[in-house]
């Protein structure tokens, strides 16, 4: 086949992400990836923003990924993990808990963030049954949060952004909390003070939401909502799939505040962004409460539980990501950003700049139109997906200061055109 033909076929058969079959937006086919640039099909070279959806932390094409993939893969690129277990699991297992607050003391590997979301919430309505507290299944979360687009990962998801609407009367309904504020502390207490009876627990997304709408908020609203929850008999569920792993500055965002959650869920940048696996964290207590009642077991096990290619890959990835000084670079990311991006809060179109460790934000008045700024994007040099008013970077922690500055002064150039 050639060029067209292959691009064809994907237009034709292949659904992408959030799109129309019948009359998708324009995708760019990619030829390899190295580094922080992206080589598309027909040789043009983009500078990545994205770091392919908060994961590829360490770029693309990482010598010492590549490495720790070929070891493993001629040793065993899977086995079902019932009954049997293997070194990289234990490894990786090993590498997570050494990094994260010492009441972590389970981990059980998924394999995506939204299954992992899936599993936390299980985790969690299993942690009261098996107490008896049958009615304990609900949930408390906050507005413009992103947990996944798995059936109750969604239901935690912004119901507007979320499109709750289009799913009908199954999809089960949460409560929701406006605004990570003063304002809603009040919200919670009052939320809590009427169902607690029927709220296993409180699920967020801690200093930054992601997808569901690009907002940074303050430690203060965690602290705070966390001893409301612990004061109330319900779990706290940190979801750290996009905050994981040095993004805000901290290795994880709950480091921004006094407080660590029950349960934790990490992904994304787990691996590098080279395959897909998540884990959810979690502490002696609730694993023990799970398992020393009926059925005396977490009842949940993927076919791909903790493969051994993705857990090798895993741990080569935060060993490379703690043998350098992140915390620094991503201070300096956050610095330049700030820089850079803050000449856009001059444009008309721009309501607001945002930037927090190595995320960039800008928010613009009105929604973008996807077809003309993708297209403008990849032709001024640079990889940036936006959605809805929100567009925003966050580049590999290795890129160079000149390709953070081309990146954002590209950006600018072409935001100043919409
Ligand atoms: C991306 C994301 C998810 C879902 O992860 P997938 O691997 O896409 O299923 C869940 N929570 C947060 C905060 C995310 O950013």
């Amino acid at each position: 086949m050639n060029y067209r033909q292959y691009m064809d076929y994907d237009r034709e058969h292949l659904w992408h992400p959030y799109s129309s079959a019948t009359n998708p937006l324009p995708a760019y086919m990619v030829k390899s990836c190295n580094g922080v640039k992206i080589t598309l099909e027909d040789g043009k070279e983009l500078i990545d923003g994205m770091s392919s959806w908060w994961a590829a932390i360490h770029g693309y094409n990482n010598p010492e990924l590549n490495k720790a993939a070929k070891m493993q893969i001629d040793t065993f690129s899977h086995v079902m993990f019932g009954g049997l277990t293997h070194k990289p699991a234990i490894m990786l297992a090993q590498k997570i808990l050494s990094i994260v607050d010492k009441s972590f003391q389970k981990v059980f590997f998924a394999d995506s963030g939204s299954v992992a979301v899936e599993v936390a919430m299980k985790m969690a309505i299993q942690y009261f049954t098996a107490q008896g507290k049958k009615d304990k299944t609900n949930f408390i979360t906050l507005q413009k949060g992103y947990h996944g687009d798995t059936w109750n990962a969604m239901s935690v998801c912004d119901p507007v952004t979320g499109m709750h609407s289009l799913f009908g009367k199954d999809l089960s309904i949460r409560f929701f909390i406006s605004s990570p504020n003063d304002e809603g502390i009040e919200e919670l207490n009052h939320i809590v003070k009427e169902n607690k009876e029927n709220v296993a627990a409180l699920i967020l997304e801690p200093i930054v939401q992601g997808a569901g709408g690009m907002r940074f908020y303050d430690a203060e609203f965690l602290n705070k909502a966390v001893k409301i929850c612990r004061d109330n008999n319900i779990l706290v569920i940190f979801d750290e799939i996009a905050t994981g792993f040095g993004r805000t500055g901290e290795l994880f965002a709950y480091q921004h505040t006094q407080v660590v959650p029950d349960i934790m869920c990490i992904g994304k940048a787990l691996t590098g962004g080279y395959l897909t696996l998540s884990a959810v964290l979690t502490t002696n207590d609730v694993a023990g409460v799970i398992s020393d009642n009926y059925p005396y077991a977490f009842m949940h096990g993927p076919t791909f539980m903790a493969n051994p290619l993705a857990c090798s890959i895993a741990t080569a990835s935060i060993d490379l990501l703690l043998s350098k000084d992140w915390k620094k670079k991503i201070k300096e990311m956050e610095r330049l950003m700030k820089e850079e991006l803050s000449i856009a809060e001059n444009l008309s179109q721009v309501r607001e700049v945002r930037v927090l460790g190595a995320i960039g934000v800008v928010e613009m008045k009105k929604e973008v139109d996807m077809s003309w700024i993708e297209n403008r994007f990849v032709e001024e040099g640079i990889w940036v997906r936006p959605f809805g008013k929100l567009v925003y970077i966050m580049p590999p922690y290795i890129i160079e200061t000149e390709d953070l500055k081309f990146l954002c002064r590209k950006l600018l150039k072409v935001v100043g055109q919409c």
